[in-house]
């Protein structure tokens, strides 16, 4: 197993990568290395690249100091690949993993090849963030820490309500609570709460949500025009696809937004009859069985017609 602190050792640079569109385990795994390397190896000069993510997750220590402009021409000692099951998820940032000295993958996504030098990737873990706990281990968590990781595990599992939230997920809870973590603070202010043009698009697309095959797959959209309308960016539709999974008799939520003309970005939630990540890797994207995502070009009808076919296959 993949040891930190030996992979750390006469280590100067560090760059930590997640994926594009950061989400709370991206963004949460990405600062949770970055603090355990900030106090237990303040020598080393580390730095997060993400894109850009809504203001709520800046009360995780050093969100502030997450990068999003490219540096020029840095080539690091090590390059950790958090939370992404292929390189490309990295996007622009991916030239800090490509000139990197050694290369280290983390990642909890069952379809990640290992494209790393060095990896460990657990596909029974709830989020990656559970496996940085699991190399950081109980001793040297502060609290600092512990909040990156159930942010990051908090995301992943709904709340620890998916089934993907194992014994393992809660016995590792219990010790990020011992650290003295404002938990319910955590997952209010960077989960549930929305702001309220958040709320309208969410409305918005459950009022104009369409159910197909009997009501067993249900689908939802946001265009660029309602983004516009509502003065919103996409990092702001986190959640509706989950909500839209909440329709009762629903196997299959299909969420989708534009992100240029005639270019979805699909968002896919299975009740666990239907595996979505294999769905998503045929439309050239990925994920876990229960949820996955893709981009796809065509029209809107296009593609909804081609995820009901893919889903009818495996109903
Ligand atoms: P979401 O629907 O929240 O964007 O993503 C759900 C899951 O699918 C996440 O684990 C995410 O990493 C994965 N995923 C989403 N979009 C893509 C994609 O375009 N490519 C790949 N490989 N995985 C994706
Ligand atoms: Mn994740």
């Amino acid at each position: 197993m993949l040891n930190l602190r030996e992979s750390l050792q006469g280590v100067k640079t560090a760059a930590i990568l997640g994926h594009i569109r950061p989400d709370g385990d991206c963004i949460g795994s990405c600062l949770a290395l970055y603090n355990y390397i900030e106090t237990y190896f303040p020598e080393i000069q580390a730095k997060v690249y993400l894109q850009d993510f809504m203001p709520e997750f800046l009360m995780l220590t050093n969100a502030d100091k997450i990068q999003h402009d490219i540096d020029e021409d840095v080539v690091y000692d090590v390059c950790f690949s958090l939370d992404s099951a292929d390189k490309e998820r990295h996007g622009e940032y991916v030239k800090y993993f490509d000139t990197a000295k050694k290369t280290i993958g983390i990642d909890h996504h069952i379809s990640n090849q290992g494209f790393a030098e060095e990896h460990l990737i657990i596909p029974d873990a709830s989020a990656t963030a559970e496996i940085i706990y699991e190399l950081i281990g109980k001793e040297q968590l502060t609290k600092e820490i512990a909040e990156c990781i159930y942010l990051g595990m908090a995301h992943d599992t709904g709340v620890f309500q998916y089934s993907n939230a194992s014994p393992k997920t809660f016995r590792a809870v219990a010790d990020l609570l011992e650290t003295g973590i404002d938990a319910s603070r955590i997952v209010d202010e960077t989960f549930y709460q929305k702001s309220y043009v958040q709320n309208q698009v969410l409305g918005k697309t459950l009022k104009e949500s369409v159910l197909h095959l009997d009501g067993k797959v249900i689908s939802g959209v946001v265009t660029m025009k309602d983004m516009e309308h509502y003065g919103v960016t996409p990092k702001a539709l986190d959640g509706i696809v989950s909500q839209l999974r909440y329709t009762r008799g629903v196997e299959v939520a299909v969420f989708v937004y534009e992100l240029a003309e005639n270019c979805y970005k699909v968002s896919l939630r299975s009740n666990g009859k239907v595996n979505v990540s294999s769905i998503a890797g045929s439309l050239g994207g990925g994920g876990h069985v229960k949820a996955a995502g893709c981009e796809v070009s065509g029209t809107y009808e296009e593609i909804v017609e081609k995820l009901l076919k893919l889903i009818s296959e495996q109903l």
